[in-house]
């Protein structure tokens, strides 16, 4: 069961979720000027192609195989005429490669048939093409400049979760959480902030809080439990 750090928020008189929200964004903000999308790509298909396959990998080895890959595939058309098991070839280093191939000639489909072979930015229709879940829709909607909900994955989950700002674990329910209380111009670079706070300092297993620039903000800071009184 997941601990509820929105109690101990309560508890050790840090404030409401929605009070502590706004100096959380800015000091993880200016904490982290760089966090950004670690994928590169220069159209919107290649950012379709490219969060799709970072599914199960890190996104330094769909980098590695995207160079390679997106000057060979300029085009939707180009991934239909070529043969899937090239395809499947061309992105075997990202792992579930057959899946992968799949799914991207589908969406390279659908984009043809129904987008005029462009990429959309509401989230129904991105969550119509096949292999896009919603992980995958938000991140795409998200750089587009469109965002339309919080991305949440491993780093997003932990952090929201040790700041207090979910009781969830279900990554819907955690994202429903950030929705009510992130403000919205913030949905599109707030993951970001997480992601690059949780690969710097709130690391999974060993979170440095005496150098974190939250940690009076933070219920599961362990500074803060050193000088707050015995429950
Ligand atoms: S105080 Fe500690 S647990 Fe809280 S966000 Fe910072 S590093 Fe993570």
């Amino acid at each position: 069961m997941t601990r509820s750090y929105v109690r101990e928020a309560r508890r050790r008189g840090l404030g409401r979720r929605r009070e502590r929200i706004g100096p959380i964004v800015d000091r993880l903000a200016a904490e982290h000027e760089d966090a950004a999308i670690a994928l590169r790509f220069r159209t919107d298909v290649e950012l379709l192609v490219s969060v799709m396959l970072s599914a199960q990998t890190t996104d330094v080895n769909v980098n590695r195989v995207t160079e390679h890959l997106f000057s060979k595939y300029r085009s939707p058309e180009d991934y239909l005429a070529t043969p899937i098991s090239e395809l499947e070839r061309d992105i075997y280093a990202t792992g579930f490669y057959r899946q992968k191939a799949k799914a991207i000639r589908g969406a390279m489909r659908v984009l043809l048939d129904d987008y005029e072979g462009r990429v959309p930015t509401r989230l129904d229709d991105l969550l119509r093409l096949p292999g896009v879940a919603r992980k995958t829709a938000n991140v795409v909607a998200a750089e587009l400049g469109h965002a339309q909900g919080v991305v949440v994955d491993t780093h997003v989950r932990r952090l929201s979760q040790r700041l207090g700002l979910t009781r969830q674990d279900d990554p819907v329910k955690i994202e429903r959480d950030l929705q009510r209380v992130v403000p919205r111009s913030d949905w599109a670079r707030f993951p970001h902030l997480l992601i690059w706070h949780g690969r710097r300092v709130c690391i999974a297993r060993r979170p440095v809080c005496e150098a974190c620039a939250v940690n009076d903000l933070c219920p599961s800071s362990r500074v803060d439990a050193a000088r707050s009184p015995a429950p």
